[in-house]
């Protein structure tokens, strides 16, 4: 390997380290902790585990944060009705639905119930259309942290050509937007099942952003030498070396792409960090932002 390893467990650790300053700056000057209250309908193994890291990052930050766990067959009346409690509790600085939920036909319908003001997702229509036209949003986590790590590794992104593989409403399009806001000003290629070459674009690309979902999406002909790559994607492969059962790989071949790239994020231990400390971000965002309201 000779690219660079763009550590996000250590970006994070700094990200973090940062917002429980602003959490007790907060706290000093308003009396008040941020709260984030976490909806989690059913017990899926994977969601159940990504809670509990949210909810130890907000201890550890000094963010109060309560879960309300629901019963896998909860109906889409009852998440809504938790969802409204939600918005009228004035502890609650931010409210996150654990996606996806066991009927995924709610998710819609559920999202747009949360207050645009607590949505430190940033999945509601009125967070992703501010943040089309360019205006004070919250940001989805994981876009956000992969902008966050390009920065805090000092990546030039103002008319570097990136080429973002996936248009996930959670994840490549917002972060094709993020990339080609004034201010960041990079050329952005999205890329999908349906385009044609993608080689022929990942190889033009000074930055490639892999959330495709499926293993080997990029492999080390697809990169040109000295580009930087980050990926995304948390799979699990079968392997009966490990207690589990099984390993967890990006969507990027690691060892023959970093032997070509200027720099990478490994997986696990590169993306998945920073969207944790994103979230705790927006709380501390939400929180400021409904303090100042309130005076
Ligand atoms: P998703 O909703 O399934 O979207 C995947 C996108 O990738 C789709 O737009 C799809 O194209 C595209 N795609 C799939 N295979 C492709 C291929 N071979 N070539 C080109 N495009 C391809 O997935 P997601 O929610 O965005 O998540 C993507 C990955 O990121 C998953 O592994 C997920 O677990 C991971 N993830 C990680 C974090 C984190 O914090 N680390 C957070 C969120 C997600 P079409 O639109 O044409 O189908």
């Amino acid at each position: 390997m000779s690219a660079r390893l763009l550590d996000g467990k250590s970006l994070a650790a700094a990200l973090r380290a940062e917002v429980a300053a602003d959490v007790a700056a907060l706290r000093a000057a308003t009396g008040r902790v941020p709260g984030l209250a976490v909806v989690l309908v059913g017990a899926d193994p994977a969601s159940r585990s990504y809670v509990t890291g949210k909810e130890k990052a907000c201890a550890a930050a000094g963010i109060y944060s309560r879960e309300i766990p629901l019963p896998a067959a909860t109906g889409r009346a009852e998440i809504l009705a938790a969802v409204r409690a939600l918005n009228a509790d004035d502890a609650v600085d931010g409210i996150l639905v654990q996606l996806p939920l066991p009927d995924p036909s709610s998710e819609r319908d559920v999202i747009e119930a949360i207050d645009p003001a607590k949505d430190v997702d940033g999945f509601h229509p009125t967070n992703v259309g501010r943040l089309v036209l360019g205006l004070p949003a919250f940001v989805p986590c994981t876009p956000n942290g992969v902008l966050e790590i390009l920065r805090r590794a000092g990546v030039p992104l103002a008319g570097a050509e990136v080429v973002v593989v996936g248009r996930s409403q959670i994840v490549g399009r917002p972060l094709s937007i993020l990339l080609s806001q004034k201010g960041v000003d990079a050329t952005v290629t999205l890329c999908h099942t349906r385009t044609r070459e993608l080689a022929r674009h990942t190889r033009a690309a000074d930055v490639v952003v892999v959330a495709a979902g499926r293993p080997h999406t990029l492999t080390a002909g697809m990169v040109k030498p000295g580009a930087v790559v980050i990926d995304v994607g948390v799979n699990r492969v079968p392997d009966p070396g490990k207690a589990s059962g099984y390993r967890l790989v990006g969507d990027v071949d690691f060892e023959p792409v970093a032997a070509t790239a200027a720099a990478i994020t490994p997986v696990p231990g590169g993306v998945g960090p920073m969207t944790v400390a994103m979230l705790l971000r927006n709380v501390v965002e939400a929180a400021r932002r409904r303090g100042a309201a309130r005076q």
